[in-house]
């Protein structure tokens, strides 16, 4: 990772919603001496760097190029991978699973040929069993890859507990942990605001917990339902990603990484607290969890193991 800040390149992978959504926010973040836009439509590029650039005169001095060849993303720092396709309404994450394996397999090895040092964000879905495939086909060190993973369900859970709860979502230290899609979890017995457990607040219920959290596992198909797509939510969690590498901010933050002896579960991308600096994933953190919280991890790890052995490309 380069020590000096002032020069680091971003490569936003696949220019679609989410793809132009993160390299809005990244721009309006800050921080970012280059925003490199890779896909395979170069006319749309053409627009997309036009339209970002005047926004730039508005925010931040920073260059945005385009190419469609991935040979070209060299001196990049992180890439940030959002090339595939989008979850269709009443489809799972899991059965995008063989359509964007395949896509990884193609596009990660080049990208880290461009620039070997650079770090992966995986945010293409299913995104858990993408960041195991990126692992699996490039040869990175640890902490080099991973996935947003369920730090975007966390961002809303958050927010929909403190529909009832009287502080800022920021406060609010509850995670959802597992799989970003069906095999996620709250980890609620952790979870607490200002070092008071949420049991501790008037306010709180169990119940209450449970329906913030079927909301949050819930909120893709609800705005995929109402208008299409979702990248907003997305768009800020891969700004507050990116923002923690670039500043080596060493934020704890719920991403997807391989486990290897969690609860002892390994050998399999789900979402943990990590710490995350200049370097990539400095180290997952052991998040307290209860005997059911456990048993959902373990479930979670076997069902994602099923389903990428099955769909993973022979
Ligand atoms: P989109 O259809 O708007 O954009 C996808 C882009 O990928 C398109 O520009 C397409 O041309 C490009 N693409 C497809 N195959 C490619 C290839 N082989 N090489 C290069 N580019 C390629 O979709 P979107 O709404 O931007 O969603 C992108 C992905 O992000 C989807 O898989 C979606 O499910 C996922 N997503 C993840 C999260 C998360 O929390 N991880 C949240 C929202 C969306």
């Amino acid at each position: 990772m380069k020590k000096n800040n002032d020069r680091f390149k971003v490569a936003i992978i696949g220019a679609g919603k989410v793809g132009m959504t993160a390299a809005y926010a990244l721009l309006l973040a800050g921080g970012f001496h280059e925003i490199a836009l890779y896909g395979r439509d170069k006319r749309k590029l053409i627009g997309e760097k036009l339209d970002l650039e005047h926004a730039t005169a508005l925010s931040h001095k920073t260059a945005i190029s385009v190419s469609d060849d991935p040979a070209e993303l060299t001196d990049s720092d992180i890439f940030i991978f959002c090339a595939g396709a989008a979850q269709a309404v009443g489809e799972t994450r899991l059965q995008l699973a063989a359509r964007n394996l395949q896509i990884v397999d193609d596009l990660a090895p080049e990208l880290l040929k461009a620039s070997p040092k650079a770090l992966l964000l995986m945010v293409t879905n299913p995104v858990d069993l993408l960041t195991m495939r990126a692992q699996e086909v490039t040869n990175t060190k640890k902490g080099q890859i991973f996935g947003s993973g369920t730090l975007l369900d966390t961002a809303r859970f958050r927010f929909h507990l403190s529909e009832f709860l009287p502080v800022h979502p920021r406060s609010i230290h509850a995670y959802v942990l597992g799989e970003h899609g069906d095999h996620s979890f709250p980890a609620i017995s952790s979870a607490n605001i200002g070092a008071q457990p949420l049991t501790g607040f008037s306010e709180f219920s169990r119940e209450k917990a449970l329906e913030a959290y079927c909301k949050a596992r819930n909120a893709a198909n609800a705005i995929i339902g109402s208008k299409g797509a979702t990248y907003y939510g997305i768009g800020a969690s891969i700004a507050k990603i990116a923002r923690s590498v670039v500043t080596n901010g060493q934020s704890v933050l719920s991403l997807s990484v391989v486990i290897d002896d969690y609860y002892g579960q390994s050998g399999m991308a789900i979402s943990v607290p990590c710490v995350l600096g200049g370097n990539g994933i400095e180290r997952a953190i052991k998040a307290s969890l209860d005997d059911e919280e456990q048993e959902r991890l373990k479930e979670c790890v076997a069902a994602l193991k099923g389903i990428y052995f099955a769909s993973k490309p022979k």
